[in-house]
């Protein structure tokens, strides 16, 4: 089975907006009846069962079950009679508005953090239509049940074979752009990748966003911190107006679009840069850096501004779409350890050269800390210890015996893919 998330954006009309609003505010309403529920049920728990707390007290009476989903999906009818703006809303987005608070709370109870929070007003921003009988996409129109014909631009079409299982409507820049994230499923097996081809490490590191093993980088793009200044004249200028004001809306709104616009660019240039790793190597072994500490750090904005969780993730996926394979190694120590004889060399931060006393091999910090990576990569992965050398010297079966080439540069690697279509199109 095959589950694909295709994004596109949404145009919807003016009354369509309104009521596409109007149904994030009764989601979220919902949404914090449900968690108000479980939190009330949760805490009449707490107080002993023999003796009167001064804080807690069976508010709830002890035989009262725990609000699961099932019993609040079921209490949804009920409601609707005493809330008719419920029953405008299509019954299986309530339901799946449910079903989030409680994969919220199940993940909460499964790693021990991020308890389920009350949304405030503007902070609910999707919801979910989890079922189609038919496909809802015809040429350029949604078909969205109880909202109608919506213009989308499928810049993508569904490809064959594909069935629409659920679509997600998602509001961006305070509800002035809307998205939709169609979920698309096919009954085929994908094989799962091994190692093959040219293997590669990465190092991502906040001077050069990128270092392979080979010595070549990619600079780090400051989207962000070159737009903070617009940003921080736009946000004074919102803090100007009187608040909830027609000004100051408007004001939000263009912060909020310049916020859309820089995330835009970073996840484009997350992707461009994946994609070009990818047309290097067919092995990507990188650090499996601990994105959420990292952002908590001395150096938060400028990690965050790099996002390299963001680009990890979506680096794996890249390389799952072009058939590469992806792994993640063991980041401790890597920019410590010499590389060519696995001494420990201590450096600060600031020390931007690798230099080892043991056995004098001088590189770039980044550099060294990448090919670290590769080795610990190939270490990992058991079949490839016999192909690889710890020289990185690939071995390409060729149709007339075989060729070695030294990995490092790109042009050996291309030069020995053309020989090998070549070889492919000769014997054809
Ligand atoms: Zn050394």
């Amino acid at each position: 089975m095959l589950t694909l998330n295709y994004t596109y954006r949404l145009y919807p009309d003016a009354k369509q907006q309104s009521l596409m609003k109007e149904w994030l505010e009764t989601c979220r309403q919902v949404y914090n009846h449900s968690l108000r529920e479980l939190k009330d049920w949760l805490a009449s728990r707490k107080c002993p069962i023999d003796r009167c707390s001064l804080e807690r007290e069976y508010i709830i009476q002890a035989n009262v079950p725990f609000p699961s989903y099932q019993r609040q999906q079921d209490a949804l009818p009920k409601a609707k009679k005493k809330f008719p703006r419920l029953a405008e809303i299509h019954s299986q987005v309530l339901q799946t508005t449910v079903r989030r608070l409680h994969d919220t709370w199940e993940n909460f109870q499964k790693r021990e953090f991020g308890f389920p929070r009350f949304k405030k007003y503007g902070q609910f921003k999707s919801f979910v239509f989890p079922q189609f009988k038919t496909n809802p996409v015809t040429g350029w129109k949604l078909k969205l049940p109880k909202i109608g014909d919506v213009r989308i631009n499928l810049h993508r079409p569904i490809p064959d074979g594909f069935i629409v299982k659920q679509v997600r409507v998602l509001s961006k820049a305070r509800s002035t752009q809307w998205y939709v994230v169609i979920t698309i499923e096919s009954d085929v097996s994908v094989p799962k990748f091994s190692p093959h081809g040219r293997a590669i490490g990465i190092d991502l590191g906040l001077e050069r966003f990128l270092t392979v093993d080979d010595g070549s980088s990619v600079e780090r793009p400051k989207f962000l911190k070159s737009l903070k200044s617009k940003l921080r004249l736009l946000q004074m200028r919102g803090a100007r107006c009187q608040k909830r004001s027609n000004n100051w809306e408007k004001a939000q709104v263009t912060v909020a679009d310049l916020h859309h616009h820089i995330a835009n660019t970073r996840k484009d240039f997350h992707l461009k840069t994946a994609h070009s790793l990818c047309d290097q190597a067919q092995t990507i072994f990188a650090e499996d850096l601990n994105a959420v500490g990292l952002n908590r750090g001395m150096l938060c904005k400028d990690c965050v501004d790099a996002s390299f969780g963001q680009f990890l993730s979506l680096l794996e996926w890249v390389c799952w779409k072009r058939g590469a394979y992806f792994a993640r190694v063991n980041p401790s120590g890597t920019s410590q350890t010499c590389p060519e004889c696995k001494a420990y060399v201590s450096k600060p931060l600031s020390e931007r050269e690798h230099l080892c006393p043991e056995c004098g091999y001088s590189v770039h910090r980044d550099c060294a800390a990448a090919r670290m990576v590769l080795l610990r990569g190939l270490e990992s992965v058991e079949c490839c210890r016999t192909e690889y050398s710890v020289r990185q010297t690939l071995v390409v079966p060729v149709d007339n015996g075989e060729s070695k080439v030294p990995v490092g540069s790109r042009s050996a690697g291309g030069e020995n893919l053309g020989k090998r279509r070549r070889a492919r199109n000769a014997a054809l």
